[in-house]
């Protein structure tokens, strides 16, 4: 076989070929980018070459539906072809740079180096160093104002967007919330900029007019004398950056035919987005403050995606996605409809994301007619006071009738997620979790019932109320996840916990600011990638690089912030005004409710402005009469 040969290729030994490659490594199905639905367009027949990069391995990226979304997006553009790469295994990685070869898409096999457009995904904190990583292997340089006309633009976007600041040295452009439609506004702005043949900065500075879209080169940094970053703004009037917002999400494109991975990802199913946002109003959770206001897909509009999805796939299991499916205001009519749908053909429906009080006794009666894996519940503190702080508002009661009716439907394995190190945690708020482990394990259902105990360290996030709150110390959280292990044992238990060094550097990157930035470049030239997967996580090395960094970590992740303190992320605005997160901080103070504005009354975070921007709901309104037609996905005319 000929060797495939490209700019990089600058020795005069035989380099392998990259099947010859592809044989060395453990799943070398993971880089084909041959997956029904794969979309493989003529390089030479289009105007854009956009790389969408997920800075994780493949079963994780393909797993995430944003990711599906943007390609379906993209590709429905004849001008447009948008390919897909993800972070290298260390097998690849390590086989491309003895080949002296690049990262290249799955689909055409380009160098990333020739794209005209790389977007990251930016979905967790802990996958920082693979974007890195991949820079590297593709030889751009990772500082932005190293690069130049030769090089691609280098976007990000994702839930990290929201406080941009410890990578804003290292993207040209970085969407800040939904990408649907900015991401084609920002592809306009390239094929114009393009056609017009100007310099690297017009292109920014159209993409600085678009909502949503920030510029980090347009914000200077300077430190204040109390040793706060302050950003001063060098183009007039661009002050802040409102995130991009999908009003009409039900009328929003949406893929029918997602592409299937090879092997088995972490989620083996079509997703279906029913709904964005969630108004419950959990003081620790980020995506339920950067994903207001609520807005769902109609009934018909999931059953007829489900139908054409289903068919174009082959999946066996289908799962109604959202931050809380219960939540979903015609799920029972729904869920009858998609059972007429798929039990047929023998289709499984899963709702991944219950809450115990939107569990209705009809309601398990759909779920429990389908395959029944574990029962998934999140009470995350163990008292009703930090419950109340938190305003998660569940009480010890609502949790054990839902487990007693959950295992008495016939589920053997019930999950339960708990954070430690939430504010105003203290010993007794520790005993309460396993107070309410043993009250569940006690009650007298099946002998075969099992509870798996998940516990994390919480990490404070940037646009919350809990923004200004000190994370526990890595020995704190060492020492409270040990009190809860030595009591959560026996029969039928099984206590698994986020490593706290993972949950320790996922905080010092949530609210960290620009001078972060050569912390990462030091870890990653010191080995460091691959953080989110224990086996290559390496806390050693981090602690080494932050020392030769010179970084007071205290400063970003364990310390309190005063409220009146400038935080890195105050130029990004979420919609949610600062004096709402404030306002619910002080509740959180006293345990005080405030009402889902879905069921209750608006709680004025600031989001919506009722005109163009308002919750949306659908009721049920039309009979469904679908049946399933299942066709062979090889004659998708894209799988070639
Ligand atoms: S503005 Fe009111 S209705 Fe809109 S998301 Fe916020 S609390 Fe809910």
């Amino acid at each position: 076989m000929l060797c495939l040969t490209h700019k990089y290729n600058n020795k005069s030994v035989r380099r392998q070929t990259f099947p010859e490659i592809l044989s060395l490594l453990r799943h070398p199905s993971h880089y084909l980018g041959s997956e029904i639905n794969a979309i493989r367009k003529d390089p030479s027949q289009v105007r854009l070459r956009f790389a969408l990069a997920f800075p994780d391995l493949y079963e994780v990226g393909m797993s995430h539906i944003g990711m599906q979304i943007l390609y379906y997006i993209l590709n429905r553009k004849n001008e447009i072809a948008a390919e897909r790469v993800f972070a290298p295994g260390t097998d690849l990685e390590r086989e491309l740079r003895a080949a002296n070869r690049p990262l290249c898409s799955l689909e055409t096999r380009t160098p990333l180096a020739e794209f005209d457009i790389i977007g990251f995904s930016l979905m967790y904190e802990l996958t920082y160093t693979n974007i890195l990583n991949m820079l590297s292997l593709s030889s751009i340089p990772y500082y932005s104002k190293d690069r130049d006309m030769r090089h691609p633009f280098i976007i990000a976007g994702g839930p990290c967007a929201f406080n941009p600041e410890p990578l804003a040295d290292f993207f040209d452009a970085i969407i800040v919330g939904d990408g649907e439609e900015v991401i084609l506004q920002v592809a306009d702005a390239w094929l114009e900029w393009k056609d017009a043949g100007a310099d690297r900065e017009s292109l920014l500075k159209e993409w600085s007019k678009l909502q949503g879209v920030y510029i980090p080169s347009f914000f200077e940094p300077a430190i204040d004398p109390r040793g706060f970053q302050l950003l001063e703004p060098t183009i007039p009037g661009y002050t802040t950056v409102r995130k991009a917002l999908v009003c009409d999400l039900d009328g929003s494109p949406y893929p029918d035919r997602p592409v299937v991975p090879f092997g088995r990802p972490v989620h083996d199913r079509l997703s279906l987005e029913v709904f964005r946002g969630c108004t419950r109003g959990c003081r620790f959770c980020q995506a339920g403050m950067i994903y207001r206001p609520v807005r769902e897909r109609s009934p018909e509009t999931v059953l007829s995606l489900a139908e054409r999805a289903l068919a174009n796939t082959g999946y066996e299991e289908v799962s109604l996605l959202s931050l809380s499916t219960g939540d979903y205001t015609s799920l029972l009519p729904l869920m009858e409809q998609m059972m007429k749908l798929c039990e047929t053909e023998q289709i499984a429906v899963s709702l991944p994301s219950l809450r115990v009080d939107s569990l209705t006794e009809k309601l398990l009666t759909h779920i429990k007619r389908v395959r029944k894996t574990g029962f998934t519940i999140a009470p995350e503190a163990g008292s009703q006071r930090l419950r109340d702080v938190i305003n998660k508002n569940i009480t010890e009661e609502t949790l054990e009738k839902t487990v007693r009716t959950v295992f008495e439907s016939g589920w053997q394995l019930i999950k339960l997620y708990f954070m430690i190190g939430l504010p105003t945690e203290t010993k007794d708020d520790i005993d309460a979790i396993v107070h309410l482990v043993k009250r569940l394990q006690g009650i007298p259902v099946s002998r075969k019932k099992r509870i798996n105990v998940s516990v994390s360290t919480f990490v404070p996030k940037a646009h919350t109320p809990f923004q200004w709150c000190s994370q526990i110390s890595v020995s704190e959280s060492r020492e409270r996840l040990r009190a809860l292990r030595s009591e959560l044992k026996g029969r039928g238990l099984r206590f698994k916990w986020q490593d706290p060094e993972m949950s320790f550097l996922e905080g010092l990157w949530a609210r960290g600011d620009r001078r972060l930035s050569p912390l990462l470049v030091r870890a990653y030239e010191m080995g460091c990638r691959l953080d989110a997967w224990s086996e290559h996580f390496r806390f050693d090395r981090w602690q080494e690089a932050i020392e030769a960094s010179g970084i007071d970590t205290s400063f970003y992740a364990t310390r309190p912030r005063d409220l009146s303190e400038p935080l890195p992320w105050h130029h990004i605005d979420s919609g949610v005004s600062e004096g709402f997160l404030k306002e619910e901080w002080q509740k959180a103070l006293t345990g005080s409710h405030t009402q889902d504005c879905r069921t209750g009354r608006c709680a004025l975070c600031g989001v919506c402005d009722f005109k163009r921007v308002k919750p949306i709901s659908f009721a049920a309104k039309v009979q469904w009469n679908f049946r399933l037609f299942l066709i062979n996905p090889l004659q998708n005319p894209f799988f070639k």
